[in-house]
């Protein structure tokens, strides 16, 4: 899997042999397709550094394998044989799935990006991973019918809000779900039919906003995605993610930002997420849940909640502050009511940032709201069923 390294650099023909060279290429041009969009034949070459018929093989090698396909070239109107555009296919897709404790959201993501669906289903009581199954199970089976026979499923990605062993596809603890110890794959693959893989929603928006997003070209980032199930966080170092010894590296709702604050479900008090809360902003404003494009209208429509906007902001800050210390980051990417929160008063966060970050950083951390906003999860679970595919399309069958 290359989803611990991203954002991966192109190099073309490394490998030890002409098939492994061979492969390695298919890989560099379909990830740069899947991650960067069409490109014509001629930007392929000035990008990978390979010869035109090197690329028209490989080219004619993803198309036969139903992984891209050209079109005519547009008129440049420049001297000299036009040059044909190459797509990833978008009929060639992921699955994808977000528990969270009000609602579960399904996409379908084809290569290159195109959302094909993205259905959000509220719940009237904290899903089950029985309840999640069968949802999951109904809604599939619905997509299949409607996008028809050419499209072709590579798998089912699912991002969770907890510890998520991704290796073993197990949930070792959801607090919110009341998630222990769950393993995810095989009821799954049992009702769908496919391979799935499973991942932290945090960690899976960070390699999405990495790749997609806000922090395109940042290999210094620091996200946090603020959701009804707390604040989740993830970090690239160096262009690498940050896992830990068990892969549950950078639970950042869990610092301490007020000692004498409330009692957190991990045991501990005074958390950032008991502090910044979605729960608590959404209670000034009289509702107890909102889907995640409707927050930033919800806020703004009650002056009464600017006094608690404030509050959050300012606790926030205290957090990014001890983030900016400990990781060094260019940017810090907020998702979700966080990023509603930012859109509220960015001014304020900034200079409360400033004001508490290490003085010694000469240069100042940007503070960036996320872009791919309700496409970010499903985005992000994507990439993890794409991982194997990018890394060898030569050999992933599905
Ligand atoms: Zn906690």
């Amino acid at each position: 899997m290359v989803l611990e390294n991203v954002p991966r650099r192109l190099s073309a023909g490394v490998g030890n042999s002409n098939d492994q060279t061979r492969r390695h290429n298919l890989s560099t041009i379909l990830t740069l397709l899947h991650h960067n969009g069409a490109q014509t034949r001629a930007q392929l070459t000035g990008l990978t550094v390979l010869n035109r018929s090197t690329i028209g093989a490989l080219v004619a090698e993803l198309s036969d394998r139903g992984l891209a396909y050209e079109t005519e070239p547009f008129d440049s109107g420049r001297v000299g044989r036009p040059s044909p555009v190459v797509h990833a296919n978008e009929d060639v897709v992921a699955i994808t799935v977000n528990p969270d404790v009000d609602a579960i959201t399904i996409g379908v993501v084809g290569l290159g990006g195109a959302l094909h669906r993205l259905e959000r289903h509220e719940l009237s009581a904290v899903p089950t991973v029985a309840d999640a199954v069968a949802l999951v199970g109904s809604v599939v089976g619905a997509f299949r019918t409607e996008l028809g026979a050419s499209v072709r499923i590579v798998g089912v990605g699912i991002a969770v809000p907890g510890l998520v062993n991704s290796r073993e596809g197990v949930v070792a603890l959801a607090p919110h779900l009341g998630w222990h110890d769950e393993p995810l794959v095989e009821p799954f693959a049992d009702a769908l039919g496919l391979p799935v893989r499973v991942g932290n929603d945090a960690a899976l928006a960070t390699i999405a906003e990495s790749l997609f997003g806000a922090g395109r070209g940042v290999t210094d980032l620091v996200y946090l995605n603020g959701s009804a199930s707390g604040i989740g966080g993830g970090v690239l170092s160096g262009g690498v993610m940050l896992r830990g010894t068990q892969g549950y590296a950078a639970e950042l709702g869990h610092t301490l930002v007020n000692s004498s604050g409330i009692q957190c479900h991990c045991g501990k008090r005074g958390c950032l997420e008991t502090e910044v809360n979605l729960g608590r902003l959404l209670a000034v404003v009289g509702r107890e849940t909102s889907g995640p494009d409707e927050i930033d209208a919800l806020i703004a429509g009650v002056p009464d909640a600017r006094r608690e906007i404030e509050r959050q902001l300012d606790v926030l800050a205290l957090a990014i502050g001890t983030f900016v210390s400990i990781f060094n980051p260019e940017s810090i990417v907020l998702g979700g009511f966080l990023g509603s929160l930012f859109e509220a008063d960015p001014d304020r966060l900034r200079a409360a940032v400033d004001a508490l970050s290490f003085t010694g950083l000469s240069h100042p951390v940007r503070l960036e709201r996320a872009q791919l906003r309700s496409r970010l999860l499903t985005t992000g679970a994507a990439e993890l069923v794409f991982a194997d595919l990018l890394a060898d399309p030569a050999g992933t069958v599905f």
